[in-house]
């Protein structure tokens, strides 16, 4: 799935090229989201090396894997992560909402958005969601419920050097 959402933004990012101003060192939308066990515990597998390689949180909102404006685990990054700077679409509590980064979209009229040049967010958080709760079914002794997200802090903490 996670590959399936790499290749369908980038669809959009090319889509899109013209207006995308995303790139290395802009971190804008970089934050300590919660994320489900299933891809915490994948990141671990992937990145555990890079896991140390985070840094102290200097506000709440911080992620741990920013440091000097770069991603430390960017190829294990959360899927979270992969579609920003993208235009976004998904359920909010009135309805259908988008979302656009604004350095992004400052010159774009939102009327030109639909549903083949934006990333559907909720049909890859639906089944994330029934991925997540199959997973944790394995896990011994049933530790999460199946909404349960996990800070990405959390994930830093567990690997900080002593
Ligand atoms: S995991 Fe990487 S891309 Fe995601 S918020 Fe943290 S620093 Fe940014």
């Amino acid at each position: 799935m996670r590959d399936e959402v790499d290749a369908h933004c980038a669809r959009l990012y090319a889509l899109h090229s013209s207006h995308l101003n995303c790139g290395e060192g802009c971190d804008k939308c970089c934050m300590d989201f919660g994320i489900f066990p299933v891809e915490y515990y994948s990141i671990i597998e992937q990145a555990s090396k890079d896991l140390t390689k985070g840094q102290q949180q200097t506000s709440e909102m911080d992620c741990p894997f920013l440091v000097d404006h770069r991603c430390v685990i960017y190829a294990a990054r959360p899927i979270i992560c992969r579609t920003q700077g993208l235009p976004l679409l998904f359920m909010g509590e009135e309805g259908w909402e988008l979302s656009a980064c604004e350095l992004n979209f400052n010159q774009f009229d939102f009327g030109e958005f639909h549903q083949e040049n934006t990333f559907p967010q909720d049909r890859y958080n639906s089944r994330l969601y029934l991925i997540n709760k199959e997973f944790i079914e394995t896990l011994a002794g049933k530790p999460y419920q199946p909404t349960d997200l996990i800070p990405l802090r959390q994930l830093f903490q567990k690997y900080l050097k002593h």
